[in-house]
């Protein structure tokens, strides 16, 4: 790997490499393809974090999935949320009576989550599942079960394999701590 890449400048560290994200993705899809046999679930993407990590997550769960769409969105500064989550973009097609797998990049106070499993739950879902890439357990404000996490990570934030700053740094194959010097102007 070039550590000396464009990108990884503006890294303090990388917290978990390109390898061991394609390990945990291949285990976790085995998990599901096992979770969800003889099922149709509803992978949910929500966007734009998760896009990396659901379209690598889909290809290995060996089931008739289908998948949907969400934008949401948090207000706060592009570090920090708030928990007042807005739908942006909503699903195409109903999930009334379907296995609904919701599927984020990173939970953090846990309150874009436990927002969204309460609209599925009134949108008289079969069930709601929660997948996510990375957990911040640290962080937690809200009461909320993750049913499925590949790595749980420290109080940092990070960036890449679709996390943002800025929009910046999806496109980094590695998942790292952004520097701190990149956001400090907005503290
Ligand atoms: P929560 O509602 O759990 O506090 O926030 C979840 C959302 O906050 C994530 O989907 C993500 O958009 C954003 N977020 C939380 N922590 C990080 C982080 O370390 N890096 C990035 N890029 N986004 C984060």
């Amino acid at each position: 790997m070039n550590t000396n890449a464009v990108l990884y400048n503006d890294l303090d560290r990388i917290l978990v490499t390109r390898e061991e994200i394609a390990k945990a993705v291949r285990e976790l899809g085995e998990k599901l393809t096992e979770k969800f046999r003889g099922e149709s679930p509803v992978f949910v993407c929500i966007l734009k974090g998760a896009s990396v990590f659901f379209t690598d997550l889909i290809r290995e769960i060996d089931a008739p999935l289908t998948t949907d769409f969400m934008v949401v969105s948090s207000y706060g500064s592009s570090t920090k949320s708030t928990g007042v989550v807005k739908i942006v973009k909503d699903l195409d097609k109903p999930v009334v009576g379907k296995h609904v797998v919701l599927v984020e990049d990173i939970v953090d106070s846990g309150m874009t989550l436990s927002y969204l499993k309460r609209v599925f739950a009134n949108r008289e879902a079969a069930s709601v599942s929660i997948v996510t890439l990375l957990d911040k357990p640290a962080r937690r404000r809200v009461d909320l079960t993750v049913d499925y996490s590949c790595f749980n990570i420290p109080d940092a934030f990070v960036v890449g394999y679709g996390l943002d700053y800025d929009e910046k740094y999806r496109n980094l194959p590695d998942i790292g701590v952004l520097h701190p010097k990149i956001y400090a102007a907005e503290e």
